[in-house]
């Protein structure tokens, strides 16, 4: 082979998705279990055989305009500071390319999102990963001192995907206003609805009162939409301009579009599911706690067990005992995040943790 690949993605690991076996349960990516809305399911079915309109064999609209529309009503903000991408995954590795690029830094805290190194390094920019404290939640004075001349963003994962903490709003404005105000603040809400700390901040509202807050949130997660990738952006238009520069033209595709507008039109129906789930959230917390394990205050929908390197090991436990995948990252920081479930789900799990032996 004599194509020359980029020194960008030397040692640049792939991204590593949670497991699906047949037969198991699967608590490993954050998604819900319950199947998805009957008026969803529908929509997508009609819009995929309207060959008048935008029928599947005519390309989306590429500026998703009634979705876009739709989001700014939901969050209360002018249309000009909406844009919507392929998962807010898609929207991170955007916000890289808009500002970051051979040399340049982008500071995070670690352990935090899997991807945020991945899409740091494919710009030829550097990872600086800054540890989360003792009890696991980001350390944004730590944070603001990583911060060099090079720096040009910083990703604030609220709740902190794997570890649950959050960020509440006195600490993140005296964040923002300690870092030059040409780094870009990415302010990462993909687990908002499962939040119900009241300091919790609120990416929105910082974003309209900082030009260089930027604040993602998906419908991957409390919309259940993971499988058809739609997350969004609340951002200065300015910023809005650029990243629709380096987005792959017609990102949202039309089911995704028609499906996410169904699902925000569902807030009925689903604000009782994210009830459910953080009500399971603290159950299981408690059951945890109770047989022994150290577990973070988590405001997502899914708990942090620490356990380091003998994360693997615990993984597996679940597996063998009781059919339930669990997402390990074992390694020195690493620890298994598990999603939360259905109740008899996070039964079989909370089974497997009770008999691990330690
Ligand atoms: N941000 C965080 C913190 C996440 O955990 C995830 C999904 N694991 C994402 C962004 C991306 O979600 P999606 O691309 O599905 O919108």
């Amino acid at each position: 082979m004599t194509v020359r690949f980029r020194s960008a993605l030397d040692g640049l690991p792939a991204y590593a998705p949670g497991r699906s076996v047949p037969g198991a349960v699967k608590l490993a990516s954050n998604e819900l279990s319950w199947p998805t809305l009957p008026q969803v399911a529908e929509a997508i079915a009609v819009a995929a055989g309207d060959e008048h309109t935008r029928g599947i064999n005519r390309y989306p609209d590429n500026t998703a305009e009634h979705l876009v529309s739709a989001l700014a009503e939901h969050v209360d903000q002018p249309r000009e500071r909406l844009v919507v991408g392929g998962g807010s995954v898609a929207l991170c590795q955007q916000l890289v390319q808009i500002v970051a690029g051979d040399g340049d830094e982008v500071v995070f805290g670690w352990r935090s999102f899997e991807a945020y190194p991945i899409v740091t390094q494919i710009t030829g920019a550097r990872p600086v990963m800054v540890p989360v404290t003792g009890d696991h939640r980001l350390d944004l004075a730590a944070l603001a001192d990583a911060v060099t001349e090079r720096t040009r963003l910083m990703f604030v994962c609220t709740p902190n995907n794997p570890t649950g903490t959050v960020v509440h709003t006195d600490e993140l404005v005296e964040l923002i206003e300690r870092v030059r105000d040409d780094v870009l603040i990415v302010v990462d809400e993909a687990y908002r609805e499962f939040d119900t700390d009241p300091d919790s901040a609120d990416g929105v509202a910082l974003a309209a009162r900082y030009p260089n807050v930027v604040t993602l949130r998906t419908l991957s997660k409390a919309y259940q939409l993971a499988g058809l990738r739609v997350g969004y952006a609340v951002a200065d238009p300015s910023i809005v301009t650029a990243l629709r520069k380096v987005a792959i033209p017609f990102a949202v595709n039309s089911l995704a579009q028609v499906a996410a507008l169904t699902a925000l039109a569902a807030q009925t129906e689903l604000a009782p599911r994210w009830r459910a789930v953080v009500a399971e959230r603290d159950r299981v917390t408690a059951a945890l706690r109770e047989a022994g394990f150290e577990v973070p205050t988590s405001q997502a929908n899914f708990v942090w067990l620490p356990l380091g390197t003998r994360a693997a090991a615990f993984a597996e436990h679940c597996e063998t005992t009781e059919k339930v995948i669990v997402r390990a990252f074992p390694d020195a920081t690493g620890g298994v995040r598990i999603t939360i479930g259905a109740p008899q789900e996070n039964d079989r799990m909370l089974q497997a943790a009770r008999s691990w032996p330690r």
